[in-house]
Order: C-alpha cells, then structure tokens, then sequence
C-alpha cells in the first residue's frame, strides 16, 4: 500500500524541509529565478533549452523556514517532445513536490505549452503558486490578467534579471511550507487533544463519563503536560481523542475541595493544550457572564469549539426558542461553533459530541488549495467594497492560506481595507468553505503602489 504523505519516495532527490518544485517550458527563466531565491549563482544557467542539468534540490532558508527548492529544468524525462517534457517535469512535481512554482514568461503571454501544464496543475493535490517572470516594466504587467484563464489565479509578477519581487515570492512560499510537517508522526490512529470547559456543575463529569462509556474503551491514563494533570483517552471510530486534565473535571465528586480550583482557572489551562474545546453550558440556567468569558477565550486562544447545551431534559418547550436565541447573542464569540444539545442524565445526544469534535477539528486544520482560495478571490473581489483612502480604489491582488490551526488566510491588497470589509470576506470565506466550528483568521497586507516594489 502506499504511504500517505510520504511525496518524496518518488523523487531521488535527498532534501531538507518541504520541497518547492519550479516547473515551466524552457527559457522562462527558472534558473535565473531559483539563483535569485538563493542569492548566488549555484545553478547553472543555460540559455538553450534542453541542457542537462543537475538535478539535485538546493537547501534555503527564508524567514527562519527550511526548505529544498528544486529546478525541475534539470530532470530529464523520457517524454518525446517539448510539451510531452514540460508537462511530464510538472507530473513528477506534482507528486514530488509540496508546493509547486509555475513559472510563465510575461512577455509572451500564455503559450500551448503553458496551458497544457497549467492543465496537469489543475489536479495537483499540492497548492500551486503562478509567478510571471520578465515582468521588467509597467505596460508588461498590465497584460498579466491574460494568464488567469490558466485557472491557477493571478500570477505574482517578479523580474528574475532585476531581482524584483523575489522576496515576494520567498514569502509566499514560506506563508505555504512553513506548516507542513513532514511523516516523521508514526503511523496510526490520529489523536485528537480535547477539552471540556464550563462553569461547575453544568455537567462537565456525567457528560464525560457518559462518552467513556461501555461502547467505548478508555484506552489509558496518559500524564497530561501540566504537572498533576491527567488525560484520558477515549477511542472511538479509528480516532484517538486526548481528554486534556480530566482529573480537573472527575476528582471534584471524589473530593470537592473548593470548586475555584477545578473550575475556571483549571479549565482555562485545559484550553491552551486542546485542539478543539467543548463548551459546556447549562440549558436550565442559560449561558451566563461566566459562559460569555469561557468562549471569549476559546476563540481568542485560536482552538476549535463545539458549544454544547446540557441538561436539554430540564428545559420545556417554551424555553427552547429563546434559549437558542439567548445562545446566539451571548455567545457570538463562537458563532461559527455547532450547537448540540444533550443530556448527560438520560443520554440524549451524547453521541453527537465525537463526530463534532472531529469534524470541528478537521476544519481547524483545513488547508484551502492557493487555486481555490484565488478563484473565490476572483469571485468576491467586486462585490464586496473594501473602503480605503487615496485616489485609486483598494484591490485584492492574491491570497494565500498563510497557516492552519486555525486557518489563516493573507490577502495581498493594493490600499487600505475597511474592518467591515475584513468581516465581509470571513462570511464570504466560510459561505464557500465552511470552516464550521473554527475560527478563522483574515489578515490583508497592504502593498502599497505597485505590487512587488519593496521599502516602497
Ligand atoms: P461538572 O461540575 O460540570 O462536572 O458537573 P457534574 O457532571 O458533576 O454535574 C452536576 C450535577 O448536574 C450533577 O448532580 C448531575 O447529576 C447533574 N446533571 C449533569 N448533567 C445533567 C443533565 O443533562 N440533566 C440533568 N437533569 N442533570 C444533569
């Protein structure tokens, strides 16, 4: 079976970091840019195309992120052809590489050699940057937006020969690996670190011990990573979910010794070390200013959440729509979390809590491919006003997911973008892509003139 993951079995290639590939026809000048990225002349340069080149990857640093940037130029394949090559070179990229450069030469416009790889980008599982190189003057770069019909977004315009934008790149690229862990996490069930918070006696105890129990084995004790803390995991549905401190949350019935110790402070700590926290909420009493700090901090501590009603068994008919009112005024600090509702008295519910917590926890680490991410750009760019001051209005020129956990997304602008405007684009961006149950994070980074020129 082959291992998920593990892209760079393909490749012979012996590299450090995530592997950044540069594919693009002959003479766009891949060379020249990857000489740029490492500041010295180590690849050769070779003005005709089809030379040999070595194929070896060639270790950087950008930011303080290791990588391995390799000029697919030098691979040899035994494709017949030009185009047969380029488009077999982008191939193995793809599957070689975590993050792939595609090069186009600015002055030419797109070529048949250009779309047919752009078309093998197209299905790659690896986001894919478009970088315009030549782009050495103004009236160059106004004929970009003929390479969106490639379908990989706008491309980033650099001059290899000038050095302009390069650093630009760099940071689009390092926003793309920075986070890429590489299979050194053994295989097995992924774990998930979960927290339960909430004011005493909202059911935090009977809820877990209803998920510990007969159907599912608690698979051990684990130490927690706060000193006197233990974790318990619970396994469930080939997914191993890491209770964070649930001594904070069971030794209260064996020994209640001042509920100030087990409860906010303690649960707050569980927070920092979770991936995803449940919100527990008692439904009879309401979410009160204690429940609004709790969630206030989830979100602020950047964690997934799954905001759950408890004791649903107490509360009658009339109650209900105002509480789920009550809840979605209160507790706006998560709105994007998914509500349940439970009882840890007759078990009501109780099995809905896993599989949000791991859908929640996926959206958390959901990494939107750059294409996807420029095409929805391309779609919204108009209808949302960004506000901004000066003469020319603000344009979104490029976005990227800069990380996850939670997912941020960086949008390059031309001027100044309005809050509003900022919240517009998350509701935007959640419409398309859900990230239900995380928060999410968007930062615009203001280019100020045109894009690429820096230190103004
Ligand atoms: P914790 O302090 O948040 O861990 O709360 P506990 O789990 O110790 O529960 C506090 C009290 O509420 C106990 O008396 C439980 O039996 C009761 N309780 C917990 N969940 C429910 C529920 O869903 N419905 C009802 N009616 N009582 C509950």
């Amino acid at each position: 079976m082959p291992a998920a993951g593990s892209r760079s079995k393909t490749t012979a290639l012996r590299t450090r970091g995530p592997v950044v590939a540069v594919v693009g026809r002959a003479n766009v000048g891949k060379s020249t840019l990857v000489n740029r990225f490492l500041g010295r002349r180590e690849s050769i340069e070779h003005p005709e195309p089809g030379v040999t080149r070595d194929p070896r990857g060639y270790p950087m640093e950008w930011g303080s992120v290791a990588f391995t940037i390799v000029d697919t130029g030098g691979w040899e394949p035994r494709a017949r052809g030009l185009t047969a090559k380029v488009v077999a070179q982008a191939e193995r990229a793809a599957r070689a590489a975590h993050l792939i450069v595609f090069v186009v030469d600015a002055t030419t416009g797109p070529t048949a050699d250009d779309i047919a790889v752009a078309k093998t980008l197209r299905r790659a599982p690896v986001p894919v940057i478009v970088v315009a190189n030549k782009v050495d003057s103004p009236s160059v770069e106004a004929e970009l937006f003929a390479f969106e019909r490639l379908g990989l977004g706008r491309p980033l315009p650099v001059s290899a020969l000038h050095g302009r934008a390069s650093g630009d790149v760099l940071d689009v690229i390092v926003s793309h690996v920075r986070d890429i862990e590489l299979p050194e996490e053994p295989e097995g069930e992924p774990e998930i670190g979960v927290a339960i918070a909430g004011r005493p006696n909202v059911g935090k105890s009977s809820l877990f011990n209803r998920l510990a129990g007969t159907d599912r084995s608690i698979v051990d004790e684990a130490p927690g990573t706060t000193r006197d803390a233990v974790d318990e995991v619970i396994s469930a549905g080939g997914t191993r979910f890491r209770f964070v401190d649930t001594a904070g949350i069971r030794r209260k019935v064996k020994n209640a010794s001042g509920p100030e110790y087990y409860g906010l402070v303690r649960s707050l700590r569980a927070v920092d070390e979770a991936d995803v926290v449940i919100i527990v909420i008692d439904a009879k009493e309401g979410p009160t200013e204690q429940d609004q700090k709790i969630a206030q901090r989830v979100a602020d501590s950047g964690r997934a959440a799954v905001v759950v009603l408890n004791k649903w068994d107490l509360v009658d008919e009339d109650q209900r729509m105002f509480l789920e009112r009550e809840v979605e005024e209160k507790l706006h600090f998560v709105s994007w979390a998914p509500l349940l509702r439970t009882s840890a008295l007759t078990g009501r519910g109780v099995e809905r809590i896993l599989p949000a917590v791991r859908r929640v926890r996926e959206s958390w680490d959901t990494r939107v491919p750059t294409a996807q991410l420029n095409a929805w750009l391309r779609e919204v760019e108009d209808r949302i006003p960004l506000g901004g001051r000066g003469p020319r209005p603000t344009k979104l020129r490029y976005a990227t997911m800069a990380r996850t956990r939670p997912p941020e997304v960086v949008l390059f602008s031309t001027g100044s973008v309005s809050d509003q405007a900022v919240r517009a684009l998350e509701r935007r961006l959640r419409e398309r892509f859900g990230f239900e149950g995380t928060p999410i994070k968007v930062v615009v980074r203001a280019r100020p003139k045109r894009y690429g020129v820096r230190g103004r």
